[in-house]
């Protein structure tokens, strides 16, 4: 089974420069091909006594190296992957247009259109991957052990580069032991499962942070680009990163097990732009890495043969009473107990969450016009 894998890249300043330039190329040679075979396809349509043969990708690259790639040396500082697949890429777009699944192929805009492909000797490192004429690049994240892209897209976003390959995956259906999990991620702790597990996340995260957060407190009042505020600045750098390498390992580990050991994985759609409303809630989600969160755990439910549930972001799944579905009018983030005022059920705010999640999912399998609440009262009844 292929996967798609998609990561950012920490590219070097030289780096930036190279991959910028063969996106240029790319461009370039996709931009020429387009004008060259509109002209063909004008002249065809003008003349249809003589028409001229539409060149194919292959006939395309010939034309390039020969007519193109003299007259601009930038061509030479670039793997010829970047031009050969633009070409390609271009080929395809035309075949598209003529079955009429697609328009016209577009000219392609500098940065908004700067992507290209290489092919060779692709090695995937740890936390960095070596591509051909630019070497080893690092990624902010660890990646996938035992793969072997034969090809990878490199993108650029604004300011910042992408890389995609697709991986060939032996999928390791395992034996799942629960059938429906709900997950809801915490602020206290990283998550609470519906079958009651918590996980806490590393504990040497947490020192760290509080230690980073005293040195921020401590750094405050020092003379901005002063000696002792630079230096101060370079500890608060360095702790920034371990946090970060430590949560990352904390959401690889959670996403893996999840995956692994559950048919059914239930997670709310976190309405991000809410929730920048509340401060705190804003911080605990930003460093939690929601997005960092689902995209693993939907790779990760292919691999393992699990399904990934995402419930919409307006179930009310933390107000939600999950014993007798009664929907509170309103709950601080400061109460961490649930307590239900009709039927006097107490229990850990993001267990009651996750067990609403699980719930949601049991009650559409019933699928019987019966909501959550439904169910429940029929079960107290
Ligand atoms: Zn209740």
């Amino acid at each position: 089974m292929l996967l798609g894998y998609h990561t950012e890249l920490h590219p070097t300043k030289v780096q930036k420069t190279l991959l910028a330039k063969h996106a240029g190329v790319a461009r370039h040679a996709y931009n020429w091909g387009l004008w060259l075979t509109r002209n063909i396809l004008n002249h065809n349509s003008n003349n249809p006594g003589s028409k001229l043969k539409f060149p194919t990708s292959i006939d395309l690259h010939k034309l390039l190296v020969a007519m193109v790639k003299p007259n601009n040396y930038w061509y030479y500082e670039v793997s010829k992957c970047a031009p050969q697949y633009a070409l390609r890429y271009l080929s395809e777009a035309w075949r598209r247009c003529f079955s009429k699944v697609s328009a016209q192929p577009k000219f392609k805009k500098k940065g908004r259109d700067d992507s290209f492909t290489l092919d060779g000797s692709i090695s995937v490192g740890f936390n960095q991957i070596k591509l051909p004429r630019i070497g080893w690049i690092k990624t902010y994240e660890i990646l996938p052990d035992n793969v072997n892209p034969k090809s990878v897209t490199i993108s650029r976003k604004a300011d910042r580069w992408f890389i995609s390959f697709k991986m060939e995956r032996t999928p390791q259906i395992s034996e799942k032991s629960v059938d429906v999990v709900g997950v809801d991620l915490g602020i206290k702790t990283l998550a609470t499962l519906s079958t009651g597990e918590v996980f806490d996340g590393s504990k040497s995260k947490k020192k760290l942070e509080s230690k980073l957060s005293r040195l921020q407190y401590l750094n405050r009042h020092k003379t901005k680009f002063s000696k002792n505020w630079k230096k101060a600045q370079v500890k608060i750098a360095r702790l920034h990163k371990k946090v970060a390498d430590i949560r990352k390992d904390d959401i690889n580990k959670l996403t893996t097990y999840l995956a692994k050991n559950h048919s059914q994985i239930v997670i709310e759609d976190l309405n991000v732009s809410g929730m920048m409303s509340n401060h705190k809630l804003a911080k605990a989600v930003g460093s939690m890495g929601f997005y960092e969160f689902r995209r693993q755990l939907e790779y990760k439910c292919e691999l393992y043969g699990s399904e990934l549930i995402i419930v919409d972001r307006w179930f009310p799944s933390s107000k939600t009473c999950s014993r007798c579905g009664t929907v509170k009018e309103s709950l601080l983030l400061s109460e961490r107990i649930f307590n239900c005022e009709c039927c006097n059920f107490s229990c850990d705010r993001d267990l009651n969450a996750a067990l609403n999640l699980a719930m949601a999912v049991s009650s559409t399998v019933t699928a019987c016009g019966l909501d959550n609440a439904d169910v429940a009262r029929m079960k107290q009844e």
